[in-house]
């Protein structure tokens, strides 16, 4: 045996390149802790250009529209001027700095690119991107990002409405969202429990605990005197969903006016039935988890604005919920350290890390501008939401604590939640179609793993997978809680499905919790990101001012049409959509194939649903990016 054998050359190589990761990929535990992120984005998990080009188009379009919303109107003949004497008043007063060359360039290029109508000519706003970033505009634009934002919200409308079409105003440029005109419904506010962009809440109960004591008469005056709460528990039709992690969250001041967040209780019923399209109805609501005087429950007979107030109280709860837990904690940090120890401890020729890389594009690039930017002091969480950014951020770390690994499993949590009989439960859309998605990775995993693992031995046998499982879950690795099997990897089976949750969850999952907050969330009146006066208003019935002071300010309600814009429009990646001849093994392809059938299939059959439920489109696989990246 010599050193120079090529085995001992070929393992020296993974040896260091390991080494290499292990020193790139540090853990870090106090950006949001005690959660495990990197420390130092390594260069190779900066976004790419063509990521930074899609957010420009989408930044573009927001831009056009605040800026004229803000300074529209001051004379200028066309948008073109509006944003040339904004780029003018940028340069002038210092936000943008002075740089000869660079700055005539970016007057002539600018107003262009800001303008260019995405539909007419992709080719030629691409190449003044391009130009731009060749001339290092990019670089001083986002340098100088917070100053032009600061200047760009200067002037913008604030204050309570009187209207709520004055809203509307803040919309001369994006289209008003559907459901802009659909959200006082009653059936619309139930649809959003198992098709809107939270849906993993709602619980099958028998009976009410007397915490939330709804009685049979408030029952009967939604659902009919024919029917009673005791049948609904009995029959499995009903359904309640409960806040009660948001009790005694600490409300957010930032930037001046008090916020308010509520752990309110809401329950819904099924009709009875045997049809297919039965949805559910919503029966009554408690604002919050002891009742009292503080706290009267609150039905559809209470009074117009009352039961509008109340329902507007379980969406604020519900969005803080979503943001912080649902896609934050357990989609965005459940990925993080997958990533961390898939580089640290699986060499680059490892099949779980060839299969799991292309879902890990831009994760640690888009936690880390999140834990710096979104969820830090002063951001955009700490702006926008209720609680204070500390509270936010404990909040995000319950949500993935709490989340076991072993128990995160889809077809398991529904079970949990009790919703996994569609003749309890006919119409839940999430559920339906992540199913078909869960079950289409799961074969294609489960295919591509026996190309490798024969048998469970061999599985046992792989030092390197062994080492990934550990790390994922040891206090100075991962911190995943509840992974493995007796701390390892025994199965076949076990790694097929952890690793199908994986991928779920940097694809569909996050795809069904992301990409609502564009359609659903952004529109303050539809879905208020904080509340902005106390549950107890419901003391006494409410009156329609009562119920707009509810709502966001003006200028807030900009900024949450704007953030929430940007991070529910970047589709960056498809699910399925490996990069041409990424699979070396010629094993694979057939493999793949079948998987992208099966997807192809999946989008058929979630279009048809479409035609006969309200539509549900967020897990169509051509909208699932295959990575977390946004
Ligand atoms: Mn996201």
């Amino acid at each position: 045996m010599t050193t120079s054998s090529p085995n001992n050359a070929v393992n020296s190589q993974i040896t260091d390149s390991l080494a290499v990761a292990r020193q790139q990929y540090q853990y870090n535990y106090t950006h949001i802790p005690a959660i495990a992120m990197v420390d130092e984005l390594p260069d190779q998990e900066q976004f790419t250009s063509a990521w930074f080009c899609l957010l420009a188009q989408v930044v573009r379009i927001i831009f056009i529209n605040t800026l004229i919303v803000n300074r529209g109107n001051q004379g200028s003949p066309s948008v073109r001027d509006d944003v040339k004497r904004f780029i003018l008043e940028a340069l002038i007063k210092g936000a943008i700095p002075f740089q000869v060359g660079v700055v005539a360039r970016l007057l002539q290029i600018l107003p262009q690119f800001l303008i260019k109508s995405i539909s007419k000519d992709f080719r030629e706003v691409d190449d003044l991107l391009f130009s731009l970033f060749k001339e290092g505009g990019i670089t001083i634009l986002r340098d100088s990002l917070n100053r032009v934002v600061n200047l760009l919200y200067k002037d913008q409308p604030r204050g309570h409405v009187t209207n709520l079409k004055d809203y509307e105003k803040l919309l001369p440029e994006i289209p008003l969202p559907a459901i802009a005109s659909t959200y006082q419904e009653d059936e619309v506010f139930a649809y959003m429990q198992v098709a809107g962009f939270n849906p993993l809440m709602i619980k099958r109960v028998e009976s009410l605990s007397d915490r939330f004591p709804v009685t049979d008469e408030h029952y009967q005056a939604v659902m009919g005197s024919e029917d009673s709460l005791s049948a609904a528990g009995q029959e499995g039709r009903l359904y309640l969903t409960d806040y009660g992690i948001l009790d005694g969250a600490i409300n957010g001041t930032f930037p001046k006016e008090q916020k308010y967040l509520y752990a309110p209780f809401a329950l819904f019923a099924v009709p009875r039935g045997s049809e297919l399209n039965r949805l559910l109805r919503p029966i009554a609501i408690q604002c919050g988890q002891t009742p009292g005087p503080d706290y009267p429950i609150i039905t559809p007979n209470s009074g117009k604005y009352s039961w509008l107030f109340a329902k507007t109280v379980v969406l604020i709860a519900d969005a803080n919920f979503h943001e912080a837990v649902s896609h934050l904690g357990r989609t965005h940090l459940f990925i993080g350290p997958f990533v961390m120890t898939t580089y640290r401890q699986l060499p680059p020729n490892h099949p779980l890390r060839i299969l799991l890389h292309p879902h890990f594009e831009g994760t640690l690039a888009i936690n880390d501008a999140a834990q710096r930017a979104l969820i830090a002091p002063g951001g955009g969480v700490d702006r926008l939401l209720s609680s204070t950014v500390d509270n936010a951020r404990v909040l995000a770390v319950r949500g993935l604590q709490s989340y076991g690994f072993n128990n995160a499993m889809l077809p398991k949590q529904l079970k949990q939640r009790g919703v996994d009989d569609p003749n309890l439960l006919p119409v839940y859309p999430y559920r339906d179609d992540a199913l078909l998605i869960w079950n289409a990775i799961h074969q294609w995993v489960s295919d591509y793993l026996k190309l490798y693992y024969p048998t469970d031995k061999d599985i046992q046998q792989d030092a390197a997978l062994q080492a990934w499982a550990a790390e994922a879950q040891a206090y100075d690795g991962g911190r995943i809680p509840d992974f493995g099997e007796n701390g390892g990897i025994q199965t076949r089976e076990y790694l097929a499905e952890a690793v199908t949750l994986i991928i779920f969850t940097a694809s569909a999952q996050h795809g069904a919790v992301n990409f609502p907050q564009k359609d659903l969330m952004g529109y303050a009146p539809v879905l208020p990101l904080a509340g902005y006066l106390p549950a107890s208003t419901l003391k006494n019935e409410v009156t329609e001012q009562d119920y707009l002071n509810l709502l966001p300010p003006l200028d807030q309600a900009q900024r949450q049409l704007n953030l929430l814009s940007l991070l529910g429009s970047v589709y960056y990646n498809k699910l399925g959509n490996y990069p041409e001849g990424y699979f070396t093994d010629p094993q694979v392809k057939p493999l793949l194939q079948a998987f992208n059938e099966n997807l192809q299939q999946t989008e058929d059959t979630i279009n048809q649903r479409n035609l006969h439920r309200p539509s549900y489109e967020y897990l169509l696989p051509s909208r699932i990016p295959q990575s977390i990246n946004i």
